[in-house]
């Protein structure tokens, strides 16, 4: 392959194909860069050794595909290229035969970064030639096989679900796609494998796992797809520790295929804790944590500022970001979410003039340097969301929940817009760049991953959340989560209090995956079925061969899913899953290369009993 030649091939004898990069006419001498998956290396067409090849090289364009004949040579001192593993020699062709032509794409795979987004998607075979998209799909697919064989080493076994079968809630909407065979009627594409890895427990086979494609009908955002790559996996008589001993084992495997050490076990929080701490269930732990400063304040203090005293007083801190002007910090106030019953104080110096106590006390609680943006985030007593106000002794309520959450969002977003003073995240750039995955499969040598990837247990999530629109306690999760042990009787009397036996893995401000022990007894189910509004009977029409199955010998079982691809767009260092994905769909759910959707033929619509009816 072009990118295997080294010095030491020097003298041998060579066919290589490929793709032409670039192409340099020096008269007598043309020099082709010859590209395939491997990597690069320099072709030579001498006029006098070859005049067939050189009347040819004269011809190529970048992009046809060509096959050089002809031997490995040491270049000379001067013309060696320290940028290229391959720079140190060249092919001298005594032969080049042209495979195929090819039209001038609207850009060349050898550009490093093309800004036009949709050009890349709608040409999306050239684009995915660029080396770096080479790169992402080998570690894509190193990545995928070691966690195929970490599974397996633990005892799973990959089992295969059905794509079209019936709908399973996910909390997203289904793809449906219509019966020819059965007018009228649809099968639902899954929003997961959840039902049926269930189902495998029922079917005793203690472990299994898939790399399953999952379909989920909602708006895209930049680490959302409508269909997308869980490794999935779910296990009989666990324990939430065994769930994560296993993930913990297969992620660690992921990480170390992109030469990338993660040190288990992971830590845990609880969700209570998460929210004080970071405002998020998905933390991001390079950033500094949230600081309570209620004690800055005296009650006065707060009765001046209209701030809510029984809801909490957070400051956060964003490293370096410098004096801002007002304009400055004008700009930021669209990304504070105004509708959780929050407001905030993101001007110090003004705050000093009025609280120097309470001003200095808080930088002082907050550790904040000279140079550090500190925002305070409290509760809102003009802006009181409807909230639950029911409180347990140790616990958040919905509104403090809500307060954090406010302080947590805005937090993130800061962070984004001013990474480049603050610069905590180039620890994981750095760490991503200099990783080698080959390096990592020869010789097991790692980089130290530790400072920069944080992953993150979160447990004890409440198992219902409160919806103000119909006065009901409402499951957070899918409705097959079990309550923690020791809730379950509060189930019907007293929701609020219960916790889910639910968790989630995060890592560097992105939900990486979640789970949870299930209910494997038939009538909690129907109890959670029956909070979630859905009646005896339409449970019986949707999901009555589960409840069915779960009365003929169910273990006690649990599991969870992580995203793949969100996974390698960590290591690949990607900022979008669009980069790690080779046919993604675009924000606007079309896939610009395919062109899909698109209509079908009247014909095709008659033999599925369907008619569309446009809005006007
Ligand atoms: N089915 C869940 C999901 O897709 C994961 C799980 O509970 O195992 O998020």
């Amino acid at each position: 392959m072009c990118g295997d030649l080294r010095a030491s091939d020097a003298g041998q004898p060579v066919v290589v194909m490929g793709w032409v990069n670039r192409r340099r006419d020096h008269g007598n001498l043309i020099f082709l860069d010859l590209r395939d998956r491997s990597g690069i290396c320099q072709v030579v067409l001498d006029k006098e050794l070859t005049p067939d090849g050189h009347a040819k090289g004269e011809a190529v364009r970048p992009e046809y595909v060509v096959a050089a004949v002809g031997k490995v040579r040491l270049r000379a001192a001067d013309a060696i290229n320290p940028k290229m593993v391959t720079g140190e020699i060249e092919i001298l062709a005594t032969e080049l035969r042209v495979l195929n032509d090819a039209r001038l794409a609207p850009f060349s795979p050898a550009e490093d970064a093309i800004q036009n987004e949709e050009v890349r998607l709608k040409y999306r075979y050239v684009d995915l030639r660029r080396m770096e998209m080479q790169r992402n799909f080998r570690l894509r697919h190193e990545i995928t096989r070691a966690i195929r064989d970490a599974m397996s080493a633990q005892g799973f076994l990959e089992i295969e679900t059905p794509i079209l079968c019936k709908s399973t809630p996910e909390g997203a909407r289904d793809f449906l796609v219509p019966s020819r065979v059965h007018p009228g009627e649809f099968y639902a594409l899954p929003q997961s494998p959840q039902i049926f890895k269930q189902i495998l427990m029922i079917s005793g086979f203690d472990r299994y796992f898939q790399i399953a494609r999952c379909f989920r009908d909602e708006d895209l955002r930049a680490d959302r797809q409508l269909e997308f790559t869980q490794v999935d996996l779910e296990m009989s008589f666990p324990r939430q520790e065994h769930v994560f001993a296993v993930v913990e084992k297969f992620l660690s495997a992921a990480f170390a295929a992109a030469g990338v050490s993660l040190p288990t076990p992971f830590p845990r929080i609880t969700y209570d804790e998460s929210m004080r701490r970071f405002g998020s269930d998905k933390p991001d732990r390079r950033l500094p944590e949230m600081t309570d400063v209620r004690a800055a304040f005296t009650d006065e203090n707060l009765a001046t500022l209209q701030i809510d005293p029984a809801l909490p007083v957070v400051a956060f801190r964003i490293p370096n970001v410098g004096e801002l002007s007002r304009k400055e910090r004008e700009d930021n106030w669209p990304m504070f979410d105004k509708n959780k019953g929050a407001k905030f104080i993101d001007d110090f110096k003004r705050l000093a003039k009025g609280f120097p106590d309470s001003a200095a006390r808080v930088r002082e609680l907050a550790g904040a340097a000279e140079a550090d943006f500190v925002i305070i985030v409290a509760g809102d007593p003009a802006h009181h969301i409807k909230a639950s106000d029911t409180k347990f002794e140790g616990r958040l309520s919905e509104r403090e929940i809500n307060v954090y959450a406010a302080a947590g969002n805005f937090r993130t977003e800061l962070a984004k817009k001013y990474a480049d003073r603050h610069k905590a995240f180039e620890v994981t750039e750095q760490v991503v760049r200099e990783a080698d995955p080959q390096q990592a499969k020869l010789t097991g040598e790692m980089i130290d991953g530790s400072q920069a990837f944080h992953p993150m247990w979160i447990v004890d999530f409440p198992m219902f959340e409160y919806d103000v629109a119909t006065g009901h306690w409402v499951p957070a999760h899918h409705p097959f989560t079990a309550p923690h042990e020791h809730d379950m009787q509060n189930l019907e009397s007293d929701p609020a209090s219960v916790r889910a036996n639910c968790y989630d893995l995060a890592m560097n401000g992105l939900e990486l995956g979640s789970g949870s022990i299930r209910i494997h007894r038939k009538d909690v189910q129907q109890v959670i079925f029956k909070s979630l509004g859905i009646s005896e009977e339409e449970a019986r029409q949707r999901f009555g061969f589960f409840l069915d199955a779960l009365e003929y010998g169910t273990p006690p079982h649990g599991g969870i899913a992580l995203g793949l691809d969100r996974i390698v767009m960590l290591l690949a260092g990607a900022a979008n899953l669009r980069e790690v994905i080779a046919f993604p769909k675009t924000a606007k759910a079309i896939d610009l290369m395919a062109d899909a959707p698109t209509g079908v033929t009247e014909q095709q619509m008659k033999e599925l009993h369907l008619r569309v009816q446009l809005k006007t």
